[in-house]
Formats: structure tokens, sequence, C-alpha cells
């Protein structure tokens, strides 16, 4: 895998986890809210259970059998909201219950999915650790390399490497240039595969190599023609 393109791969692997983490989030929200629901809840029966314990406390001062029958309706209503509040109750406890045991389900969703990135974060970071190493030794071979061409030709290979896009040595495959695919003149071919000399092809400029066929991979071994 390139360096560069390691950002990318970590953060698609990383989308699990943040959806985890968002329904954890919204779990946790909607929890919170049944939270504040019970608490009201358990509020307004307090209440409830004070304003039907006054009533009570007032039918002594009741003094007439009308205002008797709208008392005993009064107390009746009130336990009426009372049992139907207490309902509400029992029923947002067992939702609470329920979203309890969801929100633990999303929150070890979402450590296992954490650990999961952790360890592909850890992998590609070993990667770039190892790619930069292997850069470094190939920087200081090439350091050795440079250091035993003649200057010239140092200049000349440096300004083709500019030019040409980093493909500055190629080769000279059944007298084709593999940089820009021109047909290399015969002449000049035997001088490639003679070797002892930097020739340039005509039209890329690139320097060109010949390779003997006994040191070419075999699958390419009389190509071109077929
Ligand atoms: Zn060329």
């Amino acid at each position: 895998m390139r360096i560069d393109a390691i950002p990318a791969t970590l953060s698609s692997r990383e989308a699990p986890l943040k959806n985890a983490e968002a329904a954890c989030t919204s779990q946790r929200q909607s929890h919170e809210a049944l939270e504040k629901k019970k608490k009201d809840k358990e509020i307004e029966i307090e209440e409830l259970r004070e304003k039907a314990k006054k009533l009570k406390q007032r039918s002594s001062e009741v003094k007439n059998n009308k205002e008797y029958q709208a008392h005993l309706k009064e107390i009746e209503k009130g336990e009426e909201d009372l049992k139907t509040a207490e309902d509400v109750l029992l029923s947002l406890m067992e939702s609470l219950e329920e979203s309890s045991r969801r929100l633990k389900e999303e929150a070890a969703r979402a450590a296992g999915e954490k650990t999961k990135v952790e360890a592909v974060r850890k992998d590609l970071e070993g990667e770039v650790q190892q790619r930069e190493r292997e850069l470094k030794e190939l920087k200081e071979q090439r350091k050795k390399l440079v250091s035993r061409i003649e200057e010239g030709l140092y200049v000349l290979y440096t300004n083709i490497m500019k030019s040409s896009r980093g493909l500055a040595v190629v080769e000279a495959k059944n007298e084709i240039c593999q940089g820009c695919n021109l047909h290399i003149p015969p002449q000049m071919f035997v001088e490639i595969k003679a070797n002892d000399e930097i020739v340039e092809c005509p039209q890329c400029r690139r320097i060109l190599y010949y390779m003997r066929p006994e040191e070419e991979a075999p699958h390419t071994a009389g190509a071109g023609n077929a």
C-alpha cells in the first residue's frame, strides 16, 4: 500500500466505529429523556398523593349532602388521576429497563469497533514506519550509487528525470524504446546492445539500456510480434 493511501484507508475503517458511536449517543439521549420523564412523573404522583391527602382531611368541613357528593366525586377523580399516573410510571420504568439494556449493547458494540480500529491503526502505523525505514535505506543506497557516477552523466540523468516525470533510464526491447515506443534505428540498437556507452533515445532523450534475453523474465521472452 502506498503511504499516501493510508489516511483514507484508516478513515474508511473508522466508519463502522463512527456509526456505532452515533448509535450509542442517540441511545443515551433517548435514555436520558426517558429518565427525565420518569422523574417528572414521580413528582406528579407525589403532588397527586398530597392533593388526595388534603382532600380527605377536608371531609370534616362538608356541610350538606350536595357538598358531600361533590367532595366524594373530587376524591374519586383524584384517585383516578393517581392511578393513571402510576400506570404511566410503570410503563416508563419498563421502557427504561429496555433502554438500559440497549444502551449497554450499543456501548459494547462501540467499544468493540474501537478495539478493531485501534488494531488497524497500529498496523498502519507499523507499515508507515517500515516504509520510512525502507525509503531511508534506498536514499542511502542512492547516495552511494550517485557518488560512483561520473558528474556529467549524473547531470544528464537528473535533467532527464525532471523532463520525463521520473523515468530516466528505460529498456530498449525488441528495438523499441520502452519510454516512448519509438522504433530505434538498427545502427543505434547495435550500439545499445554493446552496452559500453550512454545512448539516449532520439525522441524522448531517455537513457537506453539493453537486457540480454536470458536475463528477461520468461513471460516476456519472444513477446512483440505475437
Ligand atoms: Zn524514447
